[in-house]
């Protein structure tokens, strides 16, 4: 009873105990050690197999004619002499072991013991044990039980080491991607600061690109009135192609000016409430010059009779870009339908025309920053591939939605739904 108790406790103990496996053997001594001076052996070891060899963790013995022999025999006959794969713990008695002992360890008289390493089925070693007295029962079974708790040991700190590499390869990849994030965040403020003075260079410039162009406006529209004096027909047909190109120009400007503010967020909605027909009558007056250049006939359908909550100006542009475009888009002749109806709770806009229509592949594509798609009318007329982006930003302010529907060669219907909801 009392022997019982110590070996558990020193196994306990040992358990216990902070060893560094498997970078020493101190352990392997120390657990020796611990043994051999419990059961009074001669000499103890630990090997270690996998499938080609044996290796030999801690040798100890008191009688240096007790030697090491296993490390230097042969992997598969010692295996095969030892029979571990069948018995837990065997003393010496096998007849095919006895004549090898004999032979290497001189002392034939001594009581040998081998008990396995191994966790469930799986063997990785053996511990052999000398003695000079026989193995009584009670030896055998707590030797057989420490050497299966030793086993459990050894692998719990082969595991453990295992786990810590792992993680401290984890770490240095978490380290890794954290280095990278900085860069990549660093190199994300330097676009935005880059994008930032883009939008501002865009703005500023802009600006100061339209005032000179408004003189150039004003002064070429007194001349051509002939206010001071008569023009020739060549003065005429030259100041006049001065004219159209300048507001031209303006109309690009004020484009990217539009944009840029929009892209820099400091587009602010102007809200209030107005009836959707006003807007509608006023940009179909404006327009009333081309669509009567082009003989098109509009027809204008209206069943919303409520007021509307929006940015008039810029409802007014979202209305100025799509009637002007399906007029560019129209054959001469041609007609084209605006209605304003509602659907649940959304105000609906639908600018209808049967003109040259867009393939599907395009449709989404028209409503990017400086899209055209080739065609006579983008080729010969005044675009910048603006309109429907600004048209589409503009809805978005709005938290409203666009999109198209349309055939090549049979027309394009423009559909805006804006919710009363801001
Ligand atoms: P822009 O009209 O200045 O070229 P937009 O952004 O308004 O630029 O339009 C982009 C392109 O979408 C146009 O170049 C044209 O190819 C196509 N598009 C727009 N509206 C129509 C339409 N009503 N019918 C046919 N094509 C259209």
């Amino acid at each position: 009873m009392t022997i019982k108790y110590q070996i558990l406790n020193k196994l306990s103990n040992a358990i216990n105990k902070d060893y560094c496996l498997p970078q020493g053997d101190s352990f392997y001594q120390e657990m020796l050690n611990e043994i051999n001076a419990e059961f009074s052996c001669e000499a103890s070891g630990v090997y270690f197999l996998d499938d080609i060899s044996i290796s030999k963790k801690a040798f100890l013995s008191k009688d240096k004619n007790v030697a090491d022999v296993f490390s230097k025999e042969k992997h598969s006959e010692l295996l095969k002499m030892l029979n571990l794969k069948s018995e837990k713990t065997f003393v010496l008695k096998k007849p095919c072991v006895k004549p090898f002992l004999e032979a290497n360890l001189k002392y034939a008289e001594y009581n040998f013991l081998f008990s396995k390493l191994s966790i469930k089925n799986s063997i990785f070693g053996f511990v052999f044990f000398v003695k000079k007295e026989p193995f009584s029962d009670e030896e055998i079974a707590l030797l057989n039980l420490s050497v299966s708790i030793y086993s459990y040991v050894i692998k719990d700190f082969e595991l453990n080491n295992v786990l810590k590499s792992q993680l401290s390869i984890l770490q240095d990849a978490i380290l890794e991607k954290e280095e990278a994030y900085k860069i990549i965040k660093k190199q994300n403020n330097k676009l935005i600061e880059a994008d930032n003075a883009k939008t501002s260079f865009l703005a500023n410039v802009s600006h100061e690109l339209r005032t000179p162009l408004n003189a150039i406006i004003g002064f070429s529209d007194v001349l051509l009135n002939q206010i001071f004096g008569k023009l020739n027909k060549k003065q005429a047909e030259y100041i006049g192609d001065i004219n159209r190109s300048s507001i031209h120009l303006l109309g690009l400007i004020n484009s990217v000016l539009d944009f840029s503010k929009i892209e820099s967020g400091s587009m602010k909605l102007n809200l209030s409430k107005f009836y959707p027909k006003d807007a509608v009558n006023e940009v179909i007056n404006l327009l009333s010059s081309l669509l009567d250049a082009k003989e098109i006939r509009i027809i204008y359908n209206d069943s919303y009779k409520e007021e509307l909550n929006a940015d008039y100006q810029k409802f007014q542009q979202i209305l100025f870009n799509l009637i002007g475009n399906a007029i560019k888009f129209s054959k001469q002749k041609g007609e084209i339908i605006v209605r304003t109806k509602k659907d649940r709770e959304y105000f609906v806009l639908e600018v209808e025309d049967f003109g040259i229509g867009i393939e599907k592949k395009y449709h989404n594509f028209i409503f990017k920053k400086f899209t055209q798609i080739d065609n006579i009318y983008t080729k010969t007329s005044a675009s910048t591939g603006l309109g429907l982006a600004i048209t589409k930003e503009y809805v978005s302010l709005h938290n409203g939605k666009i999109h198209v529907v349309s055939k090549l060669g049979s027309g394009s219907t423009f559909v805006v739904k804006l919710s009363d909801n801001r």
